[in-house]
C-alpha cells in the first residue's frame, strides 16, 4: 500500500458499535471486565486504549515498523527510550542536536550517570572513532535544527550495526512521509508528532516505532510503569492530522523549494540554508534517503546583525514569531535567541548559528504570499 492511502486507512476500522467511520475518542480511565481476569484485551487506560490503539497502528504503519507506542510528548517518548539504559551506558549524538533533548540527556539523564557524547554526525569517520565500549546507543537527528545538515542514516547505521550498537534517529523534521529510517538500517524511530505528524499547532504529542520485538516490550513495560500516556482526545486529533499528512508536507516542500530560490536572489541575504540545492554540502545523501528536501529552511543576512533580523522577525504578517514547526501555517524564528539561546555564542558561532540567523517553518499557504511577505520585511533591511 502507497503512503497515502496508509495514511488514512493503516489501523482504521468503523467502530463495531456503531459504524462510527472516525475511531472515537474513548474517553474512559477503566472498563468494566465480563469476570475476574476476562476482559476484551483492554483493562486499564494507563496500559492501553482503543483510541491510542489505532493511532499506534497507523503510525507503525507510516514508519514501515511493527510497533508504535505514543506519548505525551515527544520529549517523554526520548525519556522512555533513555531509560532503555542504565549508568555509564554512552549515547552518542549530533552536536547541534534539539535543545531539549540536550537539556533532558545532559540534565536529567546526566544525574543518573548516562554519558552524552556530542559529534559531527555528517562525517562517519568521526562516529568510528568516538565508539567506546560504553556506546549503547546513536540518537540522531536528521536534517538538523537549524542549521539543515544531513546525516547519512544508512551509513552511520551501518557502523553502529558492526559494533552492535543500536541507533535511533529523531524523524521530527522530516516525517514518515520524507523519509523512513527503519527501511534505511536505524533500529527505532521517534517523532515530536507536535509537529508535522498532527500538523494542525493543537497538540503535544510524541511517538516510537521500532520493528524489535525486545525494545517495543520494554518500552510498553516502561510506559506502564512510569505513565508518560497521552489522552485519547490528543490521541484522535493526531490522527485526523495524519490524514492530510502526504498532502501538507508535499505542498510545504514545494513552497520552501520556491522560498528558498526566491531567498537566494534576495540582495540582503547571504546565505541560504536549504538540503534541495544541489551546492548543499550534504544534497547528495539527502536526494538518497530523502522522498523531498523538507519544509524548513534558515537563512542569514549580510547586515550580520540582531537589528537587521529583527526587522526580518518584526515586519512578516503571515509567517508568525513563533517556536514550533511543521503545522500548516508558516512560521519564522530567530535561533539566537530563542531556540538555541542557552548554548553559548561562540558554541553557536562555529556551527554558523549567527544574531542575523532567521529560521522558516513553511507552511502550505499559496506561496506567492510567502514569498511577497518575506520580500517586504526584507526590503525594510539596509545592505
Ligand atoms: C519539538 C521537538 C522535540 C520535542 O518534542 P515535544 O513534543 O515538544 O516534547 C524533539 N525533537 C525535535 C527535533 C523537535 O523539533
Amino acid at each position: 500500500m502507497k503512503f497515502g492511502t496508509k495514511a488514512i486507512h493503516a489501523g482504521i476500522e468503523p467502530d463495531p458499535s456503531t459504524g462510527a467511520i472516525m475511531t472515537p475518542i474513548y474517553q474512559t480511565s477503566t472498563y468494566v471486565q465480563e469476570a475476574p481476569g476476562v476482559n476484551k484485551g483492554y483493562e486499564y487506560a494507563r496500559t492501553k486504549n482503543p483510541t491510542r490503539t489505532a493511532l499506534e497502528t497507523n503510525l507503525a504503519a507510516l514508519e514501515n515498523g511493527k510497533h508504535c507506542i505514543c506519548y505525551a510528548s515527544g520529549l517523554a517518548a526520548m525519556d522512555a527510550i533513555l531509560k532503555l539504559y542504565k549508568p555509564g551506558d554512552e549515547i552518542i549524538t549530533t552536536n547541534d542536536l534539539y535543545g531539549g533533548s540536550y537539556r533532558l540527556l545532559t540534565k536529567i539523564f546526566g544525574l543518573f550517570s548516562l554519558k552524552g557524547t556530542f559529534i559531527d554526525m555528517t562525517d562517519a569517520n568521526a562516529l568510528k572513532l568516538a565508539i567506546t565500549d560504553d556506546t549503547k546507543l546513536i540518537w540522531i537527528e536528521t536534517p538538523t535544527n537549524p542549521m539543515l545538515s544531513i546525516v547519512d542514516i544508512e551509513a552511520i547505521s551501518e557502523i553502529a550495526q558492526s559494533k552492535g550498537v543500536k541507533v535511533c534517529v529523531d524523524n521530527t523534521f522530516s516525517s514518515p512521509y520524507l523519509q523512513t529510517p527503519l527501511d534505511l538500517g536505524a533500529d527505532i524511530v521517534m517523532h515530536s508528532a507536535t509537529k508535522y505528524i498532527n500538523g494542525h499547532s493543537d497538540v503535544i504529542h510524541g511517538c516510537v516505532i521500532t520493528s524489535d520485538d525486545e525494545v517495543a516490550d520494554r518500552l510498553r513495560f516502561i510506559q506502564n510503569a512510569a505513565g508518560a500516556v497521552p489522552g485519547p482526545m490528543d490521541c484522535f486529533l493526531v490522527l485526523r492530522g495524519i490524514k492530510t499528512l502526504h498532502l501538507r508536507v508535499e505542498r510545504s516542500c514545494h513552497n520552501a523549494e520556491k522560498i528558498a530560490s526566491f531567498l537566494r536572489d534576495h540582495p540582503a541575504v547571504s546565505k541560504v540554508y536549504y538540503p534541495g540545492f544541489t551546492d548543499h554540502p550534504n544534497h547528495a545523501v539527502a536526494a538518497k534517503q530523502m522522498r523531498m528536501f523538507g519544509g524548513m529552511l534558515s537563512f542569514d543576512l549580510h547586515a550580520n546583525s540582531f537589528e537587521s533580523a529583527e526587522k526580518v522577525l518584526s515586519n512578516t504578517q503571515l509567517f508568525s514569531l513563533a517556536e514550533s514547526l511543521g503545522g500548516v501555517e508558516s512560521l519564522i524564528g530567530h535561533p539566537a535567541t530563542m531556540t538555541h539561546a542557552s548554548i553559548p555564542k561562540e558554541e553557536r558561532l562555529k556551527v554558523g548559528l549567527t544574531d542575523s540567523l532567521i529560521r522558516l517553518s513553511v507552511g502550505v499557504e499559496n506561496v506567492e504570499d510567502l514569498i511577497e511577505d518575506l520580500r517586504k520585511a526584507l526590503d525594510l533591511v539596509n545592505m
